[in-house]
């Protein structure tokens, strides 16, 4: 497959749709980027690498780092995870809070803000609070393999200045005893996890492994077993875009997550990772452009699982 062609005529066919979407303005930093922006990259298992637009320009990854905290907290919990968050689809928005008192502070799943907190706390849990800050930034700058991994400070404290939402949540799923440290560590980590920022370059290298059964191909490194990729991809298959979770299954056809940041990582089992990045979001908070191109993508590669 010539993804290079592939890519180019996705960049083609989403030209008229740039700028389209609001850009996130609930987390200030995150107002300022610009809105028309537009960059996609395609790793595929044997570790070539074809990119179009600004695959290079990093973003802030946002909830697309849920995948990697549930990564490291599946390693450190095994199945026993699974008792403290469900995975099902939620059908709410990403901050929503109502399931969680019917479901007795057990977020309906790891991708959605709730079941989040729950994959931070088990990593403050093993490394303590810094520890599991710096737990997520050395696993994602292992996975980029040289491209550019940073946290940005400012989107951090941007995001604890107004993250009453989240810290309801926290506090909330606290209550239950679905926590076991302080929501303000919880909240810490929380936050300067989605602050951390990369290039669709270095996400779509970085996930890799979820397209070759849990393994980097380039790297050899097994990096979660292959039954519990082949579970990672279930969840962001059902799980992965909130409440638009089932469009984008219907229209992309590949397990994906995405971010207020205007990320998406979608995953081709056994062929490829594509990262794509236009900041203008839907009403739901995933890209929009970013979902018109990975429909087009999978269009044109016949990639969709389905
Ligand atoms: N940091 C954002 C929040 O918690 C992430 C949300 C998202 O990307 N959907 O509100």
């Amino acid at each position: 497959m010539d993804y290079a062609a592939v890519l180019k005529q996705v960049a083609e066919a989403v030209e008229p749709e740039r700028g389209s979407g609001r850009v996130a303005n609930y987390i200030p930093a995150l107002a300022e980027v610009d809105p028309d922006g537009f960059g996609m990259s395609v790793v595929t298992v044997d570790g070539a690498c074809f990119t179009v637009g600004q695959a290079e320009q990093p973003f802030s990854l946002q909830s697309v780092t849920k995948v990697m905290s549930l990564t490291l907290a599946l390693e450190i919990l095994g199945d026993a995870f699974w008792a403290r968050s469900g995975r099902e689809p939620s059908g709410d928005p990403f901050n929503s809070l109502v399931q969680l008192e019917h479901e007795n502070g057990i977020p309906r799943n790891p991708l959605i803000n709730a079941g989040a907190l729950i994959s931070t706390d088990v990593l403050i849990s093993r490394h303590g609070r810094d520890g599991a800050v710096a737990a997520i930034l050395e696993f994602a700058t292992e996975m980029a393999d040289g491209e550019p991994v940073r946290i940005d400070g400012r989107v951090a404290a941007s995001e604890r200045e107004t993250g009453f939402r989240n810290a309801a949540l926290a506090n909330f799923i606290r209550s239950f005893g679905n926590l076991q440290n302080p929501p303000e560590d919880v909240l810490h980590v929380y936050f300067h996890q989605c602050a951390l920022e990369m290039s669709c370059k270095g996400l779509s290298r970085a996930m890799l492994y979820l397209a070759n059964r849990g393994v980097d191909p380039v790297s050899g490194r097994q990096v979660v077993p292959e039954r519990r990729a082949r579970r990672i991809n279930a969840v962001m298959m059902t799980c992965g875009h909130y409440d638009a979770s089932g469009d984008f299954a219907f229209h992309v056809g590949l397990p994906g997550k995405s971010g207020v940041g205007g990320g998406i990582i979608a995953i081709a089992p056994q062929q490829l990772s594509v990262a794509v990045w236009s900041p203008g979001l839907s009403p739901q908070g995933n890209s929009l452009v970013g979902s018109i191109a990975l429909e087009k993508f999978t269009t044109l590669t016949g990639l969709s699982i389905f």
